[in-house]
């Protein structure tokens, strides 16, 4: 298996932008945490000191909600081999928003997918069999997260890489509202969030990349107490014999998402739900995904379809 990432670059490219027409040069932190590199900006007259609340709460986090710290909450849970296990408050909360959105997504949104993700990670000349895929199958699926108390049943194990960024990013905004911070940027891995806008209240601006070529920006859009959550397969994937699978999962069969999307970003006012839906859009494809958002209030998204073209719902701003 070769996962190869191009999300550093991407969010370099984002963050370039964004810092265009700022009135004065942001304190920033460049850091590297989730896989990823992180990168936070502090706008105004924000202490120095609030960087380091912020990859102190992005690091807290992650020790909670990575499958690869030993004693993370997710570690614990998918260990358990069925049995209860009391999670923090903030983890319960995170894993209840994600059985809602496998609820409300019909299941294209689905945390349970790491037997799949594990068969594909393991894969080294060529995807996983049919029949392999079909019996880690019985081991996906919502119903396998059951809620008071926490467990996982039929083998079933949890990977939250398709929400856990957007969830970081809100517990970031919350940390350096809280201390007073009014303007910021907050970038992990090209899940970008705008805390409140410019100081001098003009909104910012980000960079969304072009998927066919990710060191080229595609379009900005303005951003104001929003995430920009995109998901693609040019961000990750899986390189097979040659050939390149994206690393989003279709949860009904186990299978690398090929459809007419190259890219969907969305953007919501909670990073948690931006994460979750570009992940579950991506697997739903242009039209049902587009007719889902539809049935959304105040989400919006830029769908990049696999000739190039995009598609813009009618409440994203461009510059
Ligand atoms: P994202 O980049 O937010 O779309 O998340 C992709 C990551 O989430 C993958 O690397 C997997 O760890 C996980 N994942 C893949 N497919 C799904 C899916 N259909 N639902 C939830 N998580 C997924
Ligand atoms: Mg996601």
């Amino acid at each position: 298996m070769r996962l190869v990432q191009a999300v550093a670059r991407i969010a370099a490219l984002c963050l370039l932008l964004t810092a265009c027409g700022a009135e004065a040069p942001p304190q920033t932190r460049s850091f590297t945490a989730l896989d990823t590199l992180c990168t936070v900006k502090l706008y105004g007259d924000a202490p120095q000191e609030l960087l380091q609340t912020a990859v102190d709460t992005v690091n807290t986090y992650e020790r909670l909600w990575s499958r690869t710290v030993a004693d993370s909450d997710v570690a614990r849970l998918n260990a358990a081999g069925g049995e209860a296990v009391v999670l923090a408050t903030d983890t319960s909360a995170l894993l209840q928003t994600a059985r809602t959105w496998s609820a409300r997504t019909d299941g294209a949104f689905d945390v349970t997918i790491a037997p799949y993700k594990a068969l594909w990670e393991a894969a080294t000349e060529a995807p996983p069999s049919a029949q392999a895929l079909a019996e880690a199958g019985a081991r996906v699926g919502a119903t396998h997260l059951q809620q008071d108390p926490w467990r996982l049943t039929n083998g079933a194990a949890v990977d939250l890489g398709a929400i856990a960024k957007g969830a970081i990013a809100d517990k970031v905004c919350d940390a350096l509202k809280a201390a007073g911070c009014t303007s910021a940027l907050i970038d992990l891995g090209g899940n970008m969030t705008a805390l409140g806008a410019k100081p001098d209240g003009t909104p910012f601006h980000i960079a969304i990349a072009d998927p066919r070529d990710p060191s080229a920006m595609l379009l900005t859009v303005e951003a104001a107490d929003v995430t920009l959550s995109t998901s693609g397969s040019y961000e990750r994937y899986y390189e097979l014999g040659g050939v390149r699978y994206s690393h989003i999962l279709d949860p009904q069969t186990g299978r690398s998402v090929d459809n007419d999307l190259l890219s969907v970003t969305v953007i919501a006012a909670r990073g948690i739900d931006a994460d979750a839906l570009s992940t579950a859009c991506f697997v739903m494809g242009f039209e049902r995904a587009r007719a889902f958002l539809d049935t959304l209030d105040g989400v919006e998204a830029v769908f990049v379809r696999t000739d190039g073209t995009a598609v813009l719902t009618d409440g994203v701003r461009t510059v």
